[in-house]
């Protein structure tokens, strides 16, 4: 097993993403000569980069986002994205995880009902 303590490296992806995008787009734009795997798997490689955790470059602190809490009883209105920690007001910060929240403040106007997992029971 591999003993070596695993290091977080800070990373701006932003270069990587648009070096990916433009890369994706020179193919797309050879129409029906276009290389479709290369091109799903650029896209499932943006996907990942945007599903990344990440940071606030100030606070060094993980950002989350607040979305509607839809199991909501009481004034427990919203729920953090990322450790669904609810809160009745949006807070700068989590009080779950700690993340600093990228909508602090919006009113649950703003928010849209997060996609819950649904099982097709047809
Ligand atoms: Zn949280």
């Amino acid at each position: 097993m591999d003993e070596k303590e695993k290091t977080v490296r800070l990373a701006d992806v932003g270069e990587l993403e648009s070096s990916l995008k433009k890369d994706l787009a020179e193919e797309e734009a050879k129409g029906k000569s276009a290389d479709i795997l290369f091109c799903e798997s650029i896209e499932d490689e943006l996907s990942d980069l945007e599903n990344l955790p990440t940071i606030d470059p100030e606070s060094l602190r993980p950002v989350s986002e607040w979305e509607l809490n839809p199991d909501r009883w009481t004034c427990e209105w919203f729920r953090c994205k990322t450790c669904h920690h609810l809160s009745c007001c949006a807070d700068p910060f989590c009080g779950g995880c700690g993340a600093k929240m990228k909508n602090a403040g919006a009113s649950t106007d703003d928010l849209n009902e997060p996609q819950e997992e649904t099982f097709d029971m047809g």
